[in-house]
């Protein structure tokens, strides 16, 4: 996803809403004393009880429990990310990503319902085109065989939404079931084919390291984290600020980050010049000069962005291309007239 996950960031204001709607209940039956560091309440019969202090927390034989019941449960539950091998948390089954991609899709549809480019358009045929070839090197070069029958099974599906330049971003997005969206304002950036590849790429990546159960996966965590902080502080505002700082947005970028390696090798998978990668974003970033300015505003914007400024992007390709390189030339995409025989070998037989 490029500037906006329209279904993830309705999930996550959805549990801001119920946390503070849960902390708004609190008031009630605890008197908090905003001067001091801890929260104190009075029993229904009003007499005076313990205060509630960080070492009573940790001190609490429940509260031990709890935390390695919580560790055991997030051991139990780690996952290897395809490709980067990065471990992460994921306890929703694949089942359940395809439900809420689906039920995401029937509403991205109605809303743009009059605004889709017809499968008969060219540029359609082009995006279908490059979007198949990746596809079938995902699914070959994948080593999980789980995950290669579920890429299989999803019912793959790209939409080219019409929309005026100049109210709409350039956007591209894809669905935890396959669906694919792309923004017509984003087609200028992307020039050519190697721009459409960088950005397919980027979204199929998405779906193959299924960093929407990564999310869905975190979210009782950052709710669970942010009620312990609350008992403790007696304030909710900041400490949701620091959550989403310095826990959810970090990690929003992570995902970001790896959906451009991800990418990235798949296109040199594919003997794509991954240089054209670079000179997409390097598009992008000018566009964005022209949208926004830079400084220091860039910067606090980056703290609470969910994704990775554009020139970080940019220099971490840049610093991945050896890499890619190696890959390519391991794939004979320098020997003369080898390349397209080693791509068509590689997205018909598979890489073996
Ligand atoms: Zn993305």
């Amino acid at each position: 996803m490029f500037r906006s996950r329209p279904f993830m960031a309705s999930v996550m204001a959805s549990a801001r809403t119920n946390l503070k709607r849960t902390a708004n209940r609190f008031p009630s039956r605890f008197q908090y004393t905003p001067s001091r560091h801890y929260a104190s309440y009075r029993r229904f019969d009003n007499s005076p009880t313990p205060s509630i202090t960080l070492t009573n927390f940790l001190y609490n034989r429940n509260n031990i429990y709890l935390g390695l019941g919580l560790v055991a449960v997030y051991v139990y539950n780690l996952d290897e990310a395809p490709f980067t091998h990065r471990s992460r948390f994921i306890w929703i089954p694949y089942w359940l990503e395809r439900k809420i991609g689906d039920y995401s899709y029937q509403q991205i549809l109605y809303q743009y319902q009059n605004d889709i480019v017809p499968s008969s358009d060219p540029l359609y045929g082009r995006i279908r085109t490059i979007m198949n070839r990746l596809l079938t090197s995902a699914i070959n070069y994948s080593d999980n065989e789980k995950q290669r029958e579920h890429l299989k099974s999803l019912d793959w599906t790209i939409h080219v939404i019409k929309v005026d330049p100049n109210k709409v971003p350039p956007n591209a997005f894809i669905l935890p079931n396959g669906k694919i969206f792309i923004f017509s304002s984003i087609l200028p950036i992307c020039h050519d084919d190697n721009g459409l590849a960088t950005v397919l790429s980027h979204e199929l990546s998405h779906q193959l390291a299924h960093h929407t159960l990564e999310q869905l996966s975190s979210q009782p965590f950052y709710i669970m984290l942010s009620a312990i902080l609350y008992s403790l502080t007696g304030t909710a505002g900041l400490n949701d600020l620091l959550i989403l700082g310095m826990l959810q947005m970090p990690a929003s970028r992570e995902m970001e980050s790896e959906a451009d390696h991800i990418g990235c090798e798949l296109l040199a998978r594919l003997c794509y010049d991954v240089q054209e990668a670079v000179k997409f974003w390097g598009r992008m970033s000018d566009f964005e000069a022209r949208m926004n300015g830079s400084g220091r505003q860039a910067l606090l914007q980056e703290f609470f962005s969910t994704h990775p400024a554009t020139g970080k992007r940019i220099h971490d390709i840049q610093g991945w291309l050896p890499e890619l390189e190696h890959i390519k030339e391991s794939l004979g995409c320098y020997q003369y007239g080898m390349g397209d025989f080693n791509r068509l070998k590689t997205e018909f037989f598979g890489k073996k």
